[in-house]
């Protein structure tokens, strides 16, 4: 399946040096990538293992391109996109290598940066691979929840490969910028210790707190919107928090121990009626909530 483009939108990506991009894995990040760069003038060669996914995106006129298992036809564009769950990426990664021209920048979009730029280098691909993590999207997964504008005014974390060339990393940033982002340099290293706290460990902390009131069984319905809120989280995709649990198991431990120190502290508080205790907690959470 083939088409053109649409005319160039007034936005940066020809500037970008993208008249071609390929998006891998057409799901709520990679089908919303699609449709921003096509939106903004991009021949978009898409790929996703479901082929109802990829008629819809070429349905739609987002893909202008389908490309089949084979990957056949990827050497056309300038720009990659991995957009499928972490232990998926290095697989793909190592195939990337041999089919993409050596000009081509290669990104991921992945939660976790480390294991993935590792992957990249041992793939031969550290000099024109830059990984990104954009601090947007939500609990839902698949093409029919990809939107436009959805990396809009978002943080994007980009961890270059150590040999990444410097003009791929401008190239990364300007790709980017020209989808609305604010991108932002963060080794890969210093990317998978900090996002377990900021990230990561929400995650967890939503998903216990699900299993608790399961085991209580109490059912969302029940739920008041703090507690709805609180357990949002809880409905993420299985597959992909594994993959992200598996990569950054050492920090997301680190963190989860601290989590595990407060609710102890808590948990004594209560179950000895210690009111100054209790006032202290809470009045700090607060300050840190900023109330
Ligand atoms: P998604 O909506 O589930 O999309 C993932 C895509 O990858 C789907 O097309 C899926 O196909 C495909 N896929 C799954 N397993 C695969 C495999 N083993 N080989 C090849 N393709 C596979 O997930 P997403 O939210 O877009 O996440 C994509 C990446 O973005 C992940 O690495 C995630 O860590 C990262 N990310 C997510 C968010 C977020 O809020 N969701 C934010 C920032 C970064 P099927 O439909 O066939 O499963």
């Amino acid at each position: 399946v083939s088409g053109a483009a649409p005319a160039a939108a007034a936005c940066g990506f020809s500037a970008a040096g993208v008249g071609t991009a390929a998006v891998l894995g057409l799901g709520l990040i990679g089908g919303s990538l699609a449709r921003d760069l096509a939106a903004g003038g991009v021949r978009v060669l898409g790929h996703d293992r479901h082929g109802e996914t990829l008629a819809a995106a070429t349905a739609e006129g987002v893909v202008h391109h389908a490309l089949d298992a084979s990957l056949h036809g990827i050497g056309e564009a300038d720009l990659a996109l991995v957009a499928v769950p972490v232990q998926a990426a290095p697989e793909l990664l190592a195939r990337l290598a041999a089919l993409l021209p050596d000009g081509a920048l290669v990104m991921d979009v992945g939660s976790t940066k480390r294991a993935v730029v590792e992957a990249a280098q041992q793939a031969g691909l550290g000099a024109r691979f830059v990984g990104a993590h954009p601090l947007a999207g939500d609990h839902r997964s698949g093409w029919g929840t990809s939107r436009r504008g959805l990396f809009r005014e978002a943080r994007v974390f980009l961890a270059p490969a150590p040999d990444a060339a410097p003009a791929c990393v401008q190239r990364a940033r300007s790709v980017w910028a020209a989808l609305g982002a604010r991108p932002e340099l963060l080794p890969a290293a210093e990317h998978d210790r900090r996002l377990a706290w900021s990230s990561h460990l929400p995650q967890a902390a939503a998903t216990a707190l699900a299993l608790a009131l399961s085991d209580a069984r109490v059912s969302r319905e029940e739920l008041g919107p703090g507690g709805r809120d609180a357990t949002r989280l809880a409905a993420s995709d299985a597959e992909m928090w594994v993959g992200i649990a598996r990569d950054n198991a050492e920090n997301l431990a680190g963190a989860i121990t601290g989590l595990e120190e407060r609710l102890r502290t808590l948990r004594r508080a209560v179950e000895h009626g210690n009111v100054a205790t209790l006032h202290a907690i809470f009045r700090e959470a607060a300050r840190w909530a900023g109330s």
